[in-house]
C-alpha cells in the first residue's frame, strides 16, 4: 500500500468545482435576484416600464439558465467527468452575469440621477463582495465576476472624469475596491485550499488506517489457525492420528487438577502389544504398523464416556485415561479392550500366548492429592503392566 501524502490535482479541481456548484446554485440566484428587485425599484420612477421589465426578465432567465446548468452538472457529476468544460461554462456564465450589472450601470448613467446612480453602484459592489462568499473555491471565477461587473465601471469613471464630479475619484476607488477584492479572495483561497488538501489527507490516513486494520485482522486470523494446526501437528501421532505422549501428559495433567478439586478417583490404563517384536521380524514393520493402526481403532471404539482420552504414548504402548473411572469401572474397560483385541484376529505365528495378536494392560486408579504428578500415574501403570507381562502376557493387572 502507497500511502499518498498530496491530494491528486484532478481531485481537488473536482472536489472544487462541487463545492463552488453546490453553494453557488441557490447563491447566485437569490443574491442576483435580490439585485434584480433592488434595481426594478431604484429606477422604475426613471426608466421606461416595459424596458425595465423585458430587461428584468432576460436578466431572471440567464440566471435561472445558471442555475440549471449547475444542477445538471451536479446530478451527472459532471464536475468529475468533464471538469475542464464545466469550469469553462461556470466562468462564463458568471463574466456574463457581470457584464449586465456593469452594462446597466454604464447605461443608467444618462438615464437617472446622480443619487440613483451612487445607490446603484453600490448595489453592484454588494453583491460582488457577497458573492466572494461562495465563488472564492475557485479563485478565477470570482476574479471573471470582479473584472466583469466592477472593473468596467471604475474604468468607465476613470475614463469619463468630466462628465460628474465625483467621477474620477469613484473610478480610482473602485480600481482599489476591485485590487482589495481580488487581494482577499486569494488570501481566503489560499486558506481553503490548505483546509481542503488537509481534510484529504486525514481521510486518506484514516481509510489507510482501517485497511491496514483490517489486513492486520486478518493476519492475525491466519496466525491463530497456524498456530491451532501447528499444535494440532504437535499434539497427533502420525500413525494412529491418537494423541501423543505429549497430549497423554497434559490430559493427564488436567485430569489430576480436575479429580483434585473435586475429590474423585480417576484410572488410567497402560496397554502394551504382547510379543511385538517378533511380529515385526515375522511379518514386516510395514505389517506391524498396520496392527498399531487397528489397536489404535480398537481402544478407541472402547473408550465411548465423555472425557476418555487414548494416546499412543510410546513405540507399541499406548494410555488410556479414564476420568472419573473407579478400580472396577477401568478393569471392565480394560477387559473389554482385550476381548476386542482378540476379536479383531490379527494373526500372529511368533507369539508365545496365541495365535493372535494380544495385549496386556496395567490398570492404576488414584485419588489424587497435592503432590500427584502425570509421572507418578504413567509410573505406576507402568509397574503394573510389568506384572501383567510377567504374569504371562495377554492379561491385567491392577495396581
Ligand atoms: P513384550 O511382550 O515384552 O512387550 O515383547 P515385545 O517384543 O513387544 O517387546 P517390546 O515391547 O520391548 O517391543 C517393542 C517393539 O515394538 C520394538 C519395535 O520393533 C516395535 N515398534 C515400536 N514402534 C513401532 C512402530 O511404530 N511400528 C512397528 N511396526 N513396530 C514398532
Ligand atoms: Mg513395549
Ligand atoms: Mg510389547
Amino acid at each position: 500500500m502507497i500511502y499518498q501524502r498530496h491530494i491528486p490535482r484532478e481531485e481537488l479541481f473536482a472536489a472544487q468545482l462541487e463545492l463552488l456548484i453546490q453553494n453557488g446554485r441557490l447563491a447566485t440566484v437569490s443574491i442576483h435576484l435580490v439585485g434584480v428587485l433592488a434595481t426594478v425599484a431604484l429606477f422604475w420612477p426613471f426608466v421606461e416600464f416595459t424596458s425595465i421589465l423585458l430587461w428584468a426578465a432576460a436578466f431572471l432567465i440567464l440566471l435561472l439558465m445558471r442555475s440549471l446548468h449547475m444542477s445538471n452538472a451536479l446530478v451527472e457529476r459532471r464536475f468529475n467527468t468533464k471538469p475542464r468544460r464545466v469550469y469553462r461554462q461556470l466562468l462564463v456564465g458568471a463574466g456574463l452575469t457581470g457584464l449586465v450589472w456593469s452594462g446597466v450601470y454604464i447605461q443608467a448613467t444618462s438615464m437617472v440621477p446622480l443619487s440613483m446612480q451612487y445607490t446603484f453602484l453600490l448595489l453592484i459592489v454588494m453583491i460582488t463582495a457577497l458573492s466572494i462568499g461562495f465563488s472564492v473555491v475557485i479563485r478565477e471565477y470570482f476574479i471573471v465576476s470582479v473584472f466583469t461587473s466592477l472593473w468596467p465601471i471604475a474604468w468607465w469613471n476613470t475614463v469619463h472624469y468630466w462628465q460628474q464630479p465625483y467621477n474620477l475619484l469613484i473610478g480610482l476607488v473602485l480600481l482599489g475596491l476591485c485590487a482589495l477584492l481580488v487581494f482577499v479572495c486569494d488570501r481566503i483561497y489560499q486558506s481553503f485550499r490548505n483546509m481542503i488538501a488537509l481534510n484529504w489527507e486525514r481521510e486518506t490516513i484514516a481509510q489507510e488506517l482501517g485497511d491496514l486494520t483490517g489486513s492486520l485482522r486478518d493476519r492475525n486470523r491466519q496466525l491463530r489457525d497456524a498456530r491451532r494446526q501447528l499444535t494440532d501437528l504437535a499434539n497427533v501421532d502420525e500413525l494412529t492420528g491418537l494423541g501423543n505422549r505429549r497430549l497423554v501428559n497434559n490430559v493427564l495433567q488436567e485430569e489430576i487438577n480436575r479429580a483434585r478439586r473435586s475429590g474423585s478417583e480417576m484410572s488410567v490404563i497402560m496397554l502394551d502389544v504382547d510379543y511385538f517384536k517378533y511380529y515385526n521380524d515375522t511379518y514386516g514393520h510395514p505389517e506391524g504398523d498396520k496392527v498399531l493402526q487397528k489397536l489404535a481403532d480398537v481402544m478407541q471404539r472402547a473408550t465411548t464416556r465423555a472425557g476418555e482420552v487414548v494416546g499412543r504414548y510410546g513405540g507399541e504402548e499406548f494410555i488410556l485415561v479414564l476420568p472419573g473411572a473407579s478400580a472396577e469401572s477401568a478393569q471392565r474397560t480394560a477387559n473389554r479392550l482385550r476381548e476386542l483385541v482378540i476379536e479383531e484376529n490379527m494373526p500372529h505365528e511368533t507369539s508365545k500366548v496365541a495365535k493372535y495378536v494380544t495385549v496386556s494392560q496395567g490398570v492404576v486408579t488414584v485419588i489424587p492429592d497435592a503432590d500427584l504428578l502425570p509421572a507418578d500415574i504413567i509410573n505406576r501403570a507402568d509397574k503394573a503392566l510389568y506384572q501383567a507381562k510377567d504374569g504371562g502376557r495377554n492379561t491385567i493387572t491392577v495396581a
